[in-house]
């Protein structure tokens, strides 16, 4: 059997650059274990027989501002520039979302929406951004009833969907990824780097993982593998002690059997539709908040400007998560709110008893990463763990 010095569990995002940077940097043998028969985690993406690129796992779209992950990342892949627009389905009108100045004039009467314009600019500057949950609670009674409006129109029911709950009983760090924007510009994301790897995600993370040292399992659940052992100070692997370092990009209360309790997730059902017909919707994502059980409708096509006769389309229809459920235990969402958070920091000491267990990713780190986020906390956690000193 191989001697591998590094045990990586999970295959997507943060499993891979820990696994690469291992390889390359330090010149380890180093196992990925990934329980999917794929590659790439959610970021997993593939063509149809009709030649659209379909992201299995909803639509991912990169951008950042983080210099050192624009550039870490393009040497495993060449990009083909898309800018997200999202429109809303609000009272029988499709308007731009994030809620701008066109979306204002969209729903409001001209002078109205004028005056309303200029107290925005006056109040937080053009180009300003504001949070729903800040906007509301403004002195100004013209913009607090604007809070309202768009609160109720654009975020009360599509957050009860999405997360089972108000915007008040979460984290305001969530509805504030999309706030309402001081400008006329329709993209959904404002950064520097705004672009789709060419080949797709899949096949980035097929480069970022193609390295002599590394070699990828799939179809293995890694805690059935692994155990970690307190009164040992021990990790075993296949029941033998392991010395090497393990990278867990998993949940933490699986890792630790739930001895703390569940930490709760949001899961999602992907509904796809391939049509016979060019074209469905006039842009890549439309929002639903108030209507569907749905919360929004994604047409692949657009993202890379494919032509194509068949078009597929996904709807996503959140629901709670459930390990003991095969139509629900995928976590794609942590839940963002002080309690959960508690219970987490319970099983983020444990871990941290051991110093050869390094954790990362989205789920290990129970935060809303978007992909940039999730590269920029691996390539630092190598960092961290590597710097003289440091087993
Ligand atoms: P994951 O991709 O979840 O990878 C973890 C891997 O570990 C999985 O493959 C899993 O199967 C494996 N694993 C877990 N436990 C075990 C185990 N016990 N044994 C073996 N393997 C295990 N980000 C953006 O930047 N832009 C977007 O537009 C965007 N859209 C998104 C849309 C949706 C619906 C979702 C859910 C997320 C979106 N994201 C987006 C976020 C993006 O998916 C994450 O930032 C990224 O996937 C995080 O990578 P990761 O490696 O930390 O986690
Ligand atoms: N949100 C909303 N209405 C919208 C878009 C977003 O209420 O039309 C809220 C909702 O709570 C959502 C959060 O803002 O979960 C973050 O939205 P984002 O588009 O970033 O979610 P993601 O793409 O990560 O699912």
């Amino acid at each position: 059997m191989a001697e591998y010095d590094v045990i990586v569990v999970g295959a997507g995002f943060s499993g891979a650059v820990l696994a690469e940077r291992f390889a390359n940097i330090q010149d380890k043998n180093v196992l990925v274990l990934e329980q999917r028969s794929h590659i790439a985690g959610n970021c997993y993406d593939y063509k149809t027989e009709h030649g659209v690129t379909v992201h299995q796992y909803g639509p991912h779209l990169f951008h950042t501002n983080n210099e050192e992950v624009w550039q870490y990342l393009s040497q495993f892949t060449k990009w083909t520039p898309y800018e997200h627009k999202v429109l809303g389905s609000i009272d029988e009108n499709l308007v731009p979302i994030p809620f701008n100045l066109n979306t204002l004039d969209a729903l409001y009467p001209k002078d109205q929406a004028q005056r309303i314009e200029a107290l925005l600019v006056e109040q937080y500057g053009a180009g300003g951004k504001v949070p729903i949950l800040e906007l509301r609670k403004s002195s100004h009674v013209l913009l607090q009833q604007l809070g309202e409006f768009v609160y109720q129109k654009f975020f009360v029911n599509y957050t009860s969907k999405q997360w089972g709950c108000s915007p008040e009983e979460i984290s305001p760090a969530v509805t504030a990824r999309v706030p309402v924007v001081i400008s006329r510009d329709d993209r959904y994301f404002h950064d520097k780097y705004q672009a789709i790897p060419s080949e797709g995600y899949t096949q980035l993370i097929t480069n970022i993982l193609d390295h002599s040292n590394i070699t990828v399992r799939l179809n293995t659940d890694a805690t059935k593998l692994v155990t970690l052992d307190i009164h040992e100070n021990g990790l075993k692997f296949q029941g033998k002690k392991f010395n090497g370092k393990l990278v867990f990009t998993g949940m933490l209360d699986q890792l630790f059997n739930y001895e703390e309790g569940e930490l709760p997730y949001r899961s999602l059902q992907f509904d796809f539709e391939t049509l016979p017909q060019a074209q469905y919707q006039a842009a890549t994502t439309v929002n639903y908040p108030n209507e569907h059980a749905y919360t929004r409708i994604t047409e692949f096509k657009h993202i890379l400007n494919q032509t194509t006769a068949h078009t597929t389309i996904v709807k996503e229809y959140p629901q709670d998560y459930d390990r003991f459920d095969a139509t629900k235990n995928v976590p794609y969402y942590p839940i963002f709110n002080q309690a959960n958070q508690e219970r987490f920091e319970q099983y983020k000491q444990k871990v941290q008893a051991f110093e050869n267990v390094i954790t990362a990713g989205r789920l290990a780190d129970y935060k809303y990463y978007n992909m940039d986020d999730a590269v920029g906390n691996a390539l630092h956690t190598f960092n961290r763990f590597t710097e003289p000193g440091i087993v």
